[in-house]
């Protein structure tokens, strides 16, 4: 079984489809049982598509949505 970091930390390859069958199988599995996995790979995969859909000229506000989406997760946990 994947732990949660190891989701996360394959995060655009399985938005991008990159995986191979067995590390996808094993993503799904957890995530089958992991809403807070399926919670961040929802967001990354909101993310991907509005960045896809801006116009070049608009990259540094794409590059906004990343940091404060990454400002979040590391933030403090308490
Ligand atoms: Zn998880």
């Amino acid at each position: 079984m994947l732990k949660c970091r190891e989701v996360t930390e394959l995060g655009s390859e399985i938005i991008d489809r990159r995986l191979s069958f067995r590390t996808r199988l094993a993503v799904l599995a957890h995530l089958s049982l992991c809403p807070h996995c399926r919670l961040y790979l929802r967001q990354l995969r909101l993310t991907a598509e509005t960045l896809q859909r801006l116009p070049p000229e608009e990259e540094p506000k794409a590059t906004a949505i990343f940091e404060a989406i990454r400002r979040r997760q590391d933030g403090p946990k308490d």
